[in-house]
């Protein structure tokens, strides 16, 4: 496990800190799936299957176009949802619904290390995720953090835009209301946390194999280590 900034010229981190920019790190905003319980624990694999059902039954493409329209509609919209309503009318709530259907308790657990490290850290949490609420609220019961989070923006709060679309990040930086510097986005995916930093969020990268990446200030392997980087960002803010 592993901790590293992106920087390591300390003067270049704090330039993007309030020390310089006036702003202070005020809220936390944490990725849902596999960033508040570890990748790949076959979670996704069975959404991706109840996904490929969805597509082949309810919106009746042929089985051979549905894992090339997925890679396409994934990697042009944002999200699998967002192509299917753009090119086939789907309804978002019954798509949501359908793929969400698992049962969390197979695959996930309560963390009591990460509930302690979040009830440490005073800045207002966030869940920032392209899933829905419902399936959010689940899953922070299941791990046991769910005290910890005032809001969630799931996909209906986003206005079916998503991560990484930047109107998803205007949405909730407006909502909050905050301005990026003030923000710390913590996902596992990079092209999440790039348009957050184009935003001018700080961001932490939780990864398999964490080392530096463009877009990213801070990467590590578990987010229980979310303590370390407001530390950083923040002295003097954990308690
Ligand atoms: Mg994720």
């Amino acid at each position: 496990m592993e901790l590293r900034s992106r920087n390591s010229q300390p003067d270049a981190l704090r330039g993007r800190t309030g020390q310089h920019t006036g702003s202070v790190l005020r809220f936390l905003l944490f990725d849902l799936d596999e960033t508040l319980y570890p990748a790949q624990t076959g979670m996704f694999d069975e959404i991706g299957q109840l996904i490929n059902r969805y597509m082949e039954e309810r919106v009746g493409i042929p089985p051979q176009q549905v894992l090339h329209l997925r890679r396409l509609y994934y990697e042009r919209y944002g999200t699998t949802l967002r192509g299917l309503q753009i090119h086939h009318q789907v309804d978002p709530e019954d798509y949501l619904t359908y793929v969400h259907q698992v049962d969390l308790t197979s695959y996930i657990h309560p963390n009591p290390a990460l509930d302690q490290a979040l009830a440490g850290l005073p800045q207002e949490k966030a869940i920032f995720t392209n899933a829905t609420a419902e399936h959010a609220r689940r899953v922070v019961e299941v791990v046991g953090v769910s005290h910890h989070f005032q809001r969630i923006f799931d996909i209906r709060a986003l206005g079916y835009f998503c991560k990484p679309l930047p109107q998803a990040y205007q949405i909730v930086l407006k909502a909050l209301p905050a301005v990026g510097p003030e923000c710390l986005l913590i996902d596992d995916t990079l092209r999440n946390l790039r348009a957050g930093h184009e935003a001018g969020m700080h961001t932490l990268w939780i990864g398999a194999r964490p080392g530096p990446q463009d877009g990213t200030d801070y990467c590590a392997t578990d987010v229980v280590r979310v303590g370390e980087v407001v530390l950083d960002l923040m002295p003097g803010q954990v308690r």
